[in-house]
């Protein structure tokens, strides 16, 4: 059958290709330990359970208004007031099946064919793929460890050109878990300040932060540039709700309203009563989202030494989110077998099998010198899987 020429630029997710190997494993009889997942290990909290199945009993079972529940949009504004600095009215939010749609919306509203979209890499893979389905271009702007993976309003500037339309910025970051302190913001939004560019900011992992670091949104910088911004945030992650699909995005009235008529004509609305767990998530207590933070915090500080404990990679420390992006080219040339590994994908592919542990490999961000780790795992598992990791790499010629 003949597809639609958009499906050219639909590339299969190379995480759950990896989760998808590591089950084949798993169902083979093989211990396989998963540090592939983009997923907090953790319940969602009991409160926020509770809230969804009174939501159900209640009648919570209908549609809603594509937009998202009224009280549900009154806290998401209440929420962005009190923990990011930011006034949106309920007008200028809307709740999506997580925060994957919220961003789709806005990229498909905003970007037109041979429009560039700037994306500092190493990136989380569904911003290119998202920009290249609206028949932009995505341009990514590298960074490495040495920059501590992060982007300066001078490098910014050398990739701007007629065509760039906009820019799409995510601290604390997926796959790194650098975070943009507010002066390495304010280099950003002086450059941003002279151009027209929307910016998206995705803030998903506001609360998985560490260091006594605050999160800050670029959009609290200036007016001008809260004008122009769009947040995307959501609950997978603050929450433990992944498979719960909430999300949403705050911005210009005009850019909601098509985000709106959008999700009129696609998916209508997020769930009913998921949209009420939402409501009790933002203003029932927040101790569980700190207690969250506290242990990737811990697992943190023992995956980066651990890892930096392994001859051949070396690995910064992020201030953010539940990843780490270790440098593994040390070990490009080495052999297993007699074949040597060339690229992240062969390091990857050599850990799965040999060390039974599925990790992702950088290429999938924009960055073949590195692997993702996730620590979204028990400090036991995490603690077994690296030791595997290192033996290994030893036995590797
Ligand atoms: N933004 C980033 C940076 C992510 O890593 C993810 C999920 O992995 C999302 C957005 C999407 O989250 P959601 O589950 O709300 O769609």
């Amino acid at each position: 059958m003949k597809l639609a020429q958009f499906t050219r630029q639909l590339k299969p997710s190379e995480t759950l290709a990896i989760s998808t190997k590591a089950k084949t494993l798993r169902a083979q009889g093989r211990n396989i330990i998963d540090f592939g997942l983009g997923e907090p290990d953790f319940a969602t909290p009991g409160h926020i359970m509770r809230a969804a199945e009174h939501a159900m009993a209640e009648g919570f079972t209908k549609y809603t208004p594509p937009a998202g529940l009224p009280a549900l949009r009154r806290a998401i504004a209440d929420k962005l007031k009190r923990d990011n600095g930011l006034d949106y009215a309920p007008e200028n939010i809307i709740v999506s099946c997580g925060a994957k749609q919220a961003l789709y919306n806005v990229i498909m509203v905003l970007v037109e064919q041979g429009d560039e979209v700037i994306v500092p890499g190493p990136y989380w893979v569904t911003y290119p793929t998202q920009v290249l389905l609206a028949g932009g271009t995505p341009v990514s702007v590298p960074t490495t460890a040495a920059d501590d993976f992060k982007v300066t309003g001078e490098v910014l500037r050398r990739y701007l050109t007629p065509r760039t339309r906009g820019i799409i910025l995510n601290s604390p970051c997926n796959p790194t878990g650098a975070v943009y302190t507010p002066e390495e913001l304010e280099d950003l939004a002086r450059v941003l300040l002279d151009t027209d560019l929307f910016i998206i900011t995705d803030e998903i992992y506001e609360h998985i932060i560490f260091d006594g670091i605050e999160q800050r949104s670029i959009a609290t910088l200036h007016p001008a540039l809260k004008e122009r911004s769009i947040v995307i945030n959501g609950f997978s992650k603050a929450y433990a709700m992944t498979g719960w699909r909430l999300g949403y995005c705050a911005g210009p009235r005009e850019v909601m309203e098509m985000c709106d008529r959008l999700q009129s004509q696609t998916t209508s609305n997020a769930t009913a009563f998921v949209q009420v767990a939402g409501i009790e998530a933002l203003t029932g207590p927040q101790d569980s989202v700190r207690a969250m933070a506290q242990a990737f915090e811990q697992r943190r500080n023992f995956v980066v030494a651990r890892l930096n404990a392994i001859d051949g990679m070396t690995c910064n420390m992020p201030h953010g989110a539940f990843y780490t992006f270790p440098q593994i080219d040390a070990l490009f040339g080495r052999r297993a077998k007699g074949q040597p590994l060339l690229t992240s994908a062969d390091v990857v592919s050599y850990l799965l099998e040999v060390a039974g542990v599925a990790l992702v490999p950088g290429e999938a961000f924009g960055d073949d010198r590195s692997m993702r780790l996730s620590y979204a795992s028990s400090m036991a598992e995490l603690e077994e899987g690296l030791a595997r990791v290192d033996r290994a790499v030893q036995q590797l010629e």
